[in-house]
């Protein structure tokens, strides 16, 4: 698959749009220009969606934190923020349901005075999210609260609200992006990076010049339009264009570590409105583990950023003055860190204080610089991205945007019961099937010949993921590393990375298999993955 894939990218005929960068961003705008019927390529220089994409809280939220500057501030841009995100948020579940879903969130309070304040807040949430409602926001008692948090500390604790926003898994989402991109025939590539742009005599755009990282070789991808959304790494892209183009990005480190179910059983999620420099943390169930997260610190901007000791202790401290919960570094099962591409104010102090606004930059060449925003509005970003594409390409798509209501791959057959009818159709144990069914939604079927043919065997067994996954991943969706399965399509490093790094033998003899390594090869890409999976890479 990947030798037509890139003998698609070096066509003589351009594409209307190429797109650098294939995270949340990358990925949502070539859906919305693929399924308005333009000609669309997407590159990446990594994996698809190994940047921040791969990295976040995995809510699919209004932002309860935007909410609280917008009252308190009068803040109109924050506010119009908090409407469309939950706008979003409501389109996000609707249209990938396979992968994302409702979750109940509790915000403790420990004052009295507290209480109203924050359930009006709430409040306005629901209001402000319309026909997207997800659930009404209500007050619990003291009791109440503890009955979702038996281990919850109580000195102080006075109740809390209740309200509710989305829970989803970023990489299957950016993978279920790609491949309904894919259907409508847009040509995508991992490791393929832009290493220079190029111009015709009057600086006008004409394609970028990429390299293949697995062969070296560097070729040209014409286009009749490019957009800029690497993230983090966009004001590099706009040197390229221009070497005097000013930046515009802050980064921003933000840690997860994944912790035990068992030393936290949590079902519902816990918010923590303010820690002692003034940050929401956030404690959420996950993929049967504890998601804990997250920091927010001005960061210089790398493509492999790594948690740092000081952070996963500064995420310990909060669960230990929460919960009555031993915990301690060696009960984290996983740490990582992402860094948020902010769009530069040069007024703001700090990075929390920076809009999480998108902007969208057109820059003299022609080149398309879309940064900032969130995953939950991935869709909405697209969508005003191609709507500019199409304006300075001069394109003619057959079709305007369609995405609002459409159904993403895996998604369309989605039934609640999917995974029970999984499980009795394929004989698989409940968790296994559960995991299929909301990894791969209605394709989960394309698995039943694969776990027909060499079983149901787990690669780990401390987790459902299934080793017939792992040629799926090569097969269907790319993969050309074995970090890619352990790390992306299976998420199993961001969850255990010590399951992780003992599943990589098993991982690169199967992708052997599949891809003909040699054993150089293979001794290769196990150390690659096993340092990937260990650093949460
Ligand atoms: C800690 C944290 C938690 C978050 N939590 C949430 C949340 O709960 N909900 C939410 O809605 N949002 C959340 N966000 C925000 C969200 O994750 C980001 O806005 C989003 O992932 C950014 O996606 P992106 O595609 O712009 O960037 P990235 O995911 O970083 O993708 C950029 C891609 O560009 C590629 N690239 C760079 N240079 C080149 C080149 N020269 N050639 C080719 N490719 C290149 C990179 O390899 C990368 O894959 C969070 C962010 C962080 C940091």
């Amino acid at each position: 698959m990947r030798q037509q894939i890139l003998e698609a990218l070096r066509q003589e005929e351009p594409f209307d749009v190429l797109i650098i960068g294939g995270g949340a961003t990358g990925c949502g705008i070539a859906v919305d220009a693929a399924t308005r019927g333009l000609k669309v390529a997407l590159v990446d220089r990594n994996d698809f969606v190994g940047g921040t994409s791969c990295r976040s809280t995995k809510l699919v939220h209004g932002g309860v934190r935007y909410l609280e500057a917008a009252i308190k501030h009068l803040d109109k841009v924050q506010y119009k923020l908090v409407k469309e995100g939950l706008h979003e948020r409501g389109a996000f579940l609707r249209n990938a349901p396979h992968l994302a879903h409702r979750l109940a969130l509790v915000s403790p309070i420990y004052s009295w005075f507290e209480l109203p304040y924050v359930f009006i807040g709430l409040k306005l949430y629901d209001i402000l999210s319309g026909s997207m409602n997800i659930g009404k926001s209500t007050i619990a008692s003291k009791k109440g609260v503890l009955k979702y948090f038996p281990s919850l500390r109580t000195e102080g604790l006075k109740g809390g609200v209740i309200y509710y926003d989305g829970q989803f898994n970023d990489t299957r989402m950016a993978m279920t992006l790609l491949l309904t991109a894919r259907e409508h025939g847009a040509v995508l590539a991992n490791y393929v990076g832009v290493v220079g742009l190029i111009h015709d005599a009057n600086g006008k755009l004409t394609g970028a010049s990429v390299e293949d990282r697995l062969s070296g070789d560097t070729f040209v991808v014409r286009a009749k339009t490019v957009i800029n959304a690497t993230g983090p790494f966009a004001d590099a892209i706009c040197k390229m264009d221009d070497p005097e183009a000013k930046p515009i990005l802050k980064g921003a480190s933000g840690v997860h570590i994944i912790l035990d179910r068992d030393k936290l059983p949590l079902d519902v999620g816990l918010l923590i409105p303010k820690t002692d420099d003034g940050r929401v943390l956030f404690l959420l169930p996950w993929l049967d583990h504890i998601i804990v997260g997250t920091t927010d610190d001005p960061c210089e901007i790398s493509e492999r950023p790594e948690a740092s000791p000081k952070d996963v202790a500064y995420l310990l401290d909060y669960v230990r003055r929460y919960f009555h919960a031993d915990v301690t570094e060696k009960d984290v099962k996983a740490a990582w860190c992402g860094i948020r591409p902010l769009v530069f104010d040069p007024k703001a102090k700090d990075t929390a204080e920076l809009a999480r606004e998108h902007v969208i930059i057109e820059a003299k060449s022609g080149l398309i610089t879309i940064s900032g925003g969130k995953w939950t509005i991935y869709r909405l970003m697209a969508e005003h991205t191609v709507d500019r594409a199409v304006a300075v390409g001069k394109l003619r798509p057959p079709r305007g945007c369609v995405t609002h209501d459409m159904r993403l791959v895996g998604a369309r057959g989605f039934v609640p019961e999917g995974d029970k009818l999984l499980a009795k159709k394929a004989n698989l144990p409940d968790d296994v099937a559960a995991h299929l069914y909301h990894t791969y939604g209605d394709q989960s079927e394309k698995l039943l010949p694969l776990i027909a043919e060499s079983g149901a065997a787990r690669l780990h067994p401390r987790h459902p993921f299934l080793e017939a996954e792992v040629r799926h991943a090569v097969r269907e969706e790319q993969a050309v590393h074995a970090e890619d399965v352990v790390v992306r399509r299976m998420t199993l490093a961001l969850l255990d990375t010590e399951a992780a790094v003992q599943s990589v033998d098993r991982v690169v003899a199967i992708m052997a298999e599949e891809l003909g390594w040699d054993a150089a090869r293979q001794a290769e890409e196990a150390t690659r993955a096993r340092t990937h999976a260990a650093a949460g890479l």
